[in-house]
């Protein structure tokens, strides 16, 4: 569909041509609940105007029915102006009214209208979600975020459904079996920020209220809303105490009243990314209605989503990136803000800036080194290009960049130049130079050449110690070496490290020093003794790759267990994962650390990384013949850290669902079976619902469960989420059938929701079963071009990367994949790209493999 992906040009040509109006939209959703009802009405009173008349244009659309197209009165027949992704809009005159009434389609990709039947109670639930340019699978609009308007919704509904859209309703009447909702105006907003929510959901109202300083009263009603079935685990109370206590910090840091009225969060299901900032309708995954215990690491990742999300009321929503090329403006700084308002806001979750420096950064590190790493203002050609730009780079790289511009510019000069860059741009749209431009006014600093460094050059630097010592063992010049494509500024704090007489690794040095070029000589005090271990990026300051000098590394070897310090020990962590990564540190000694200190590590979500870094390790960086001997020291490890937890803690989860994934010999695989049926126990440990599908899994996977088993606990557990455990413990069956079943069932059929997609691919691909999926290698570059073509992007993106055949660590699968991108120079860059990416990883794990065999 050549329609289909927008270009920039054509946005651009677009924007110099048309300035819109208004949005009136219309949409009949009376018949949601009948499931043989695959389309909704859907009408758009648009108008606009034009700078050229008698130029042509055209709106987009992806409906599978048009009804009538009307411009300026002229009836023009759908046949010709509608080709199902555009609508052509001839001889404009210089203002303009369109009126497109369509039939659009329900979705189950999660894309545009999604909708889902709940198993437990035959409730029918729907929302939007249109980012990018998903706003024209449910009504005719001009799909770039720099045409924006005000919208205004009415949406026909089931009597029994409530309706949420961006602004409050104005008026809701009968009309036979369904209501009408009428909602009021919006402010000016994108089309990809729009938001309607129906369905019988359940609801928690609150409401916000702040004094201004003009002395007026500011009031925010908000609302928390889930499927009625998880209203019993809706724990709106705390969603709302962070709610308020992000709403007072941003008002105070932003000086800028919250624009769009009313607040609502709405948990919704089958969701495809974690939420969205929706103004006034935000929408989030409801995973995050948790249904089972959960540590406290995941309150905390809740935490910082509902803050990321509500900063982008500001910034993104308020002011808007003109294309896709600047959406680092929004999610960068949103990004950050979600850690920093966690501190900031006084929230109860102090651990943010550990989590951002161990896991958030871990993702940019990897997405940094890909050959398909780019600026972090990126060059966006199309919709497609977009699509894969929400990546590492875009929100965890431009976070930490962002969080060193602060320590650069000043917190004051960082949030004035903020506050400028809202009340020049409100309701607007802007590009880089827009928001440098106020930083630069408020903190008197030229950040041309930082934004150069930064912004516009993409790789990631290596920062190694380097120390020299007398004989004495005195040191007699610290310097730092850089590495890296693009050498940069880095302001860094360098820590120096030594035991204590309690055998703790304390801090008993500190040097701040501006890193430049490949080596820079930094001052320490004369005659300092040699210390343990030197941090080169103490603190976490800047972004780059920890390395160590040799002193260093064997000191982390032998005690990265007793650094006190919790961020300096989540640094010294990450740092041995990257050198893992790099095949400088041999799989089997980073995953002797997890064994040795990991049982030591305080803070949950860096455990709980340690956990998933170990199972990556061992998957994909280990020698294969030692792969086996891994497995069992590390479920030997998991077994005893389960029993040594303090019964009923966060470690003890995080343990019992380690062991859940290593899980392979008969004495583990026994502990869990009783565990589920009762005959053992472990003092504690609640083996909950969820916790029930992580160890089914390692049974199934194992082939010690069967699938009369699993299907009894999907009878027990007959939920949304109990179905999608039991499709992922089904297609993990160690069997051809089951391997035949699931790919079959993604592959061959567009009739799976994108939840049930996802879990069939999850459970496909188990790592003890590499000889079972080793003949798909070939099916699935057969395949590639075909199901980029035929299947929505966001199902496409899944398959792609979800399918290749990364567990087959052979030499041979990098010779078909290079052999399917020699083959394919013009196939889809964004498709291109994700197979580009896999195959990195898998070049990757082939290194650090011939590192660990030594
Ligand atoms: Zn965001």
């Amino acid at each position: 569909m050549p329609g289909k992906n927008l270009s920039r040009e054509e946005a651009q040509k677009r924007a110099g041509l048309i300035e819109v109006e208004s949005y009136r939209v219309h949409l009949d959703l009376a018949s949601a609940p009948d499931p043989a009802s695959a389309t909704f009405r859907s009408t758009t009173t648009l108008t606009f105007r034009a700078a050229t008349p008698g130029a042509d244009s055209f709106a987009d659309l992806l409906a599978p029915g048009m009804r009538s197209v009307t411009l300026n009165g002229r009836t023009l027949d759908p046949a010709e102006v509608f080709d199902g992704t555009r609508v052509a809009l001839p001889d404009l005159a210089a203002h303009n009214v369109l009126v497109v009434d369509a039939d659009c389609a329900y979705s189950r990709t999660g894309e545009g209208l999604h909708r889902f039947t709940d198993p437990v109670d035959g409730e029918t639930y729907l929302y939007t979600h249109f980012e990018p340019a998903d706003a024209r699978r449910v009504f005719a609009n001009f799909e770039q975020p720099d045409l924006k308007a005000p919208f205004s919704f009415t949406v026909t509904a089931p009597a029994a459904w409530d309706v949420y859209a961006n602004a409050v309703h104005e008026s809701v009447q009968e009309q036979g079996a369904a209501r009408v909702w009428r909602f009021a105006p919006t402010r000016p907003i994108s089309t990809y920020l729009t938001a309607v929510v129906a369905g019988p959901y359940h609801v928690v109202r609150d409401h916000y209220r702040r004094e201004l300083p003009d002395g007026t009263t500011l009031e925010i009603p908000l609302a928390a809303t889930c499927r009625r079935s998880l209203a019993e685990h809706f724990d709106a109370d705390e969603i709302l105490t962070v709610t308020k206590q992000g709403l007072d910090f941003f008002h105070q840091e932003f000086d800028y009243p919250y624009p769009f009225g009313k607040y609502d969060q709405c948990f919704v299901p089958e969701y495809n990314i974690g939420a969205m900032e929706n103004p006034g309708c935000v929408t989030f995954r409801e995973e995050f209605v948790f249904r089972s215990k959960v540590t406290e690491a995941a309150y905390e990742g809740r935490a910082n989503v509902i803050l990321h999300e509500m900063a982008h009321m500001w910034f993104g929503d308020l002011v808007t990136m003109k294309w896709w090329d600047d959406l680092w403006l929004k999610e960068s700084f949103a990004d950050f803000m979600g850690s920093f308002g966690l501190i900031g806001a006084g929230t109860r979750y102090r651990a943010a800036w550990i989590t951002f420096a161990n896991r958030r950064k871990a993702w940019a590190y990897q997405q940094d080194q890909y050959p398909t790493t780019h600026p972090i203002t990126a060059d966006i050609r199309d919709l497609e290009d977009a699509k894969l730009n929400f990546d590492g780079i875009t929100y965890a790289k431009g976070a930490s960049v962002l969080k060193q511009l602060v320590a650069y510019v000043g917190r004051d000069a960082f949030f004035e130049g903020a506050r400028r860059y809202f009340q020049r741009h409100a309701y607007g749209n802007t590009v880089l130079g827009d928001l440098l431009g106020a930083l630069e006014e408020t903190s008197g600093r030229d950040l041309k050449s930082w934004s150069a460094s930064w912004l516009e050059t993409s790789g990631v630097n290596s920062l190694t110690p380097q120390v020299t010592c007398d004989a004495e063992g005195r040191i007699t010049e610290l310097a730092v070496l850089q590495d890296g494509d693009t050498l940069r500024p880095h302001r860094v704090a360098i820590g120096l490290y030594d035991l204590d007489g309690t055998g703790a690794l304390v801090r008993t040095g500190r040097v701040e020093a501006d890193v430049a070029g490949a080596r820079t000589v930094v001052e320490v005090p004369a005659g300092r003794p040699r210390p343990a271990l030197v941090l080169v990026n103490d603190e976490d300051l800047t972004y780059c790759k920890v390395r160590f000098d040799e002193v260093s590394l064997a000191t982390l070897r032998s005690g990265l267990g007793a650094m006190t310090d919790p961020l300096a020990r989540a640094l010294a962590w990450s740092a041995a994962w990257n050198l893992t990564r790099d095949a400088l540190m041999p799989a089997r000694d980073y995953l002797d650390l997890v064994l040795r200190f990991a049982g030591q590590e305080s803070d949950i979500g860096v455990l709980q990384s340690l956990h998933q870094q170990a199972r990556a390790a061992l998957d994909y960086y280990a020698d294969p013949a030692w792969r086996a001997e891994g497995g069992r020291l590390l479920a030997e490890c998991a077994l005893r850290e389960l029993r040594a937890a303090e019964p009923g803690s966060d470690h003890q989860l995080a343990w019992a669902r380690f062991l859940a994934t290593v899980a392979e010999g008969a004495e583990h695989l026994q502990l869990l079976t009783g565990l589920l049926d009762g005959t053992a126990r472990i003092d504690g440990l609640a083996v909950d619902q969820e916790l029930r599908w992580e160890f089914w899994l390692a049974l199934a996977a194992a082939g010690s469960a069967t699938a009369g088993e699993i299907e009894g606990e999907l009878r027990r557990d007959n939920t949304a989420s109990g179905k999608q455990r039991a499709v992922k413990c089904l297609a993990a069956l160690p069997t051809p059938g089951a391997k035949a079943a699931a790919w079959a069932a993604v592959v061959d059929s567009d009739e799976l929701p994108n939840a049930l997609v996802e879990a069939q691919i999850a459970g496909f691909a188990q790592p003890g079963q590499r000889e079972l999926t080793a003949g798909y290698t070939d099916i699935y570059f057969a395949l590639l071009e075909q199901v980029w073509a035929q299947r929505s992007i966001e199902i496409a993106m899944r398959i792609v990367g979800g399918f290749f055949p990364r567990l087959q660590t052979e030499r041979s699968t990098l010779d078909a994949t290079d052999a399917w991108l020699d083959a394919h120079p013009h196939a889809a860059p964004a498709l291109r790209r994700l197979v580009l990416e896999c195959r990195d990883n898998l070049a990757r794990a082939l290194r650090a493999q011939d590192r660990d065999r030594g």
